[in-house]
């Protein structure tokens, strides 16, 4: 018999505008796909060259060096290829999108929600958050439109979380495949509905409203903690509308989005915690026929110990956690 292995890899490749030069650099991710399971490992040598901000400094100083603060962001920042975005840089409100000089696919972006180098989580507006998440629908509609309808919002916040520069930021990557967990989130969906003719977001907000497990309803969004969390007080806002891109997404939509999480954070600074992950689970309009439903998933990092991912949550792909669903809920409805 023949072997069966498949070491299945290929090349993203992009160019990048060198800050202040504009001089163009390749920049190359090697996106290998395990032989057994279908995982995906994304390999960019250059990331080690990473600047990194650390906590410890205190935010005026640290604002002087950082380049996502206003006065560094053109200088120390690439800018789009003129045929992908004419001004450079994608401006909704007081968001700047940019393509990140250390990415992981050939279309990744940073977002910078907010001009301000304030680190707290308690100190963001709904407004901040909803420009951000406006233009990463941008970047992402401008990734579609060149042959990437697939995208992938994603925020970490804090060393922690794993950001290197703690100036807030989304990221956001496209591309022609869905990253690995819309995949497999879309494969559940299908298999779900295919069981009973039901949609899961629809009998999940039909439960869970009346749950104990209830956070609360921002405009056209519900937040729930899940039965079964993968992170810390980790909650999940579902839209209400059958709907399945942020592309999609009128600005009151948007706006109650963007709402849900300020209020998520607030409540999060209440319960001591300081550093966040966050995923919007966003496919293209009208993908996944019904099953799907666009949501987005936020949870608490552990300050408490080193690092919250261990074997378990590494080798194992289960979580260990210390808080039950039902406790933190109650404790995140007071911010609704
Ligand atoms: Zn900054």
């Amino acid at each position: 018999m023949p072997s069966l292995l498949r070491l299945e890899r290929h090349t993203e490749r992009s160019e990048i505008r060198i800050p202040g030069t504009g001089a163009a650099a390749p920049c190359e991710v090697e996106v290998r796909t395990d032989p057994l399971t279908g995982a995906v490992a994304r390999i960019n040598r250059a990331r080690q060259g990473r600047p990194r901000q650390h906590e410890a400094m205190p935010v005026p100083e640290a604002a002087k060096g950082c380049p996502f603060c206003p006065e560094n962001l053109e200088i120390s920042t690439p800018a789009f290829a003129p045929d992908f975005c004419q001004s450079g840089r994608i401006r909704v409100g007081r968001a700047v999108a940019f393509p990140n000089m250390y990415p992981l696919s050939s279309m990744h972006s940073v977002v910078v929600f907010t001009p301000e180098h304030k680190l707290g989580i308690n100190a963001y507006s709904p407004e901040e958050f909803a420009d951000g998440i406006a233009a990463s629908a941008a970047f992402a509609r401008a990734a579609d439109e060149r042959g990437c309808p697939f995208h992938f919002l994603g925020w970490n916040h804090l060393g922690q979380a794993g950001a290197s520069i703690l100036h807030p930021h989304f990221q956001v990557i496209a591309g022609k495949s869905p990253v690995s967990s819309l995949k497999e989130c879309l494969a559940s969906c299908i298999s779900y509905r295919a069981k009973g003719s039901r949609s899961f977001w629809d009998d999940l907000l039909e439960s869970e409203v009346s749950s104990p497990r209830y956070v609360g309803k921002t405009r056209g969004f519900t937040w729930v903690a899940p039965w079964a969390p993968t992170g810390a007080c980790e909650v999940i806002g579902v839209l209400e509308e059958d709907s399945t891109s942020l592309l999609g997404l009128e600005r009151e939509s948007v706006l109650g989005l963007a709402e849900g999480i300020s209020r998520i954070l607030r409540g999060y600074w209440a319960l001591g915690i300081r550093s966040v992950t966050m995923g919007v689970f966003s496919l293209p309009p009208g993908h996944g026929d019904g099953a799907f439903r666009l949501h987005a998933r936020i949870m608490g990092r552990s300050r408490r110990i080193g690092c919250d991912r261990a074997f378990l949550e590494l080798y194992g792909s289960e979580v260990g956690l210390t808080e039950f669903p039902e406790e933190y809920a109650a404790a995140l409805r007071g911010f609704f």
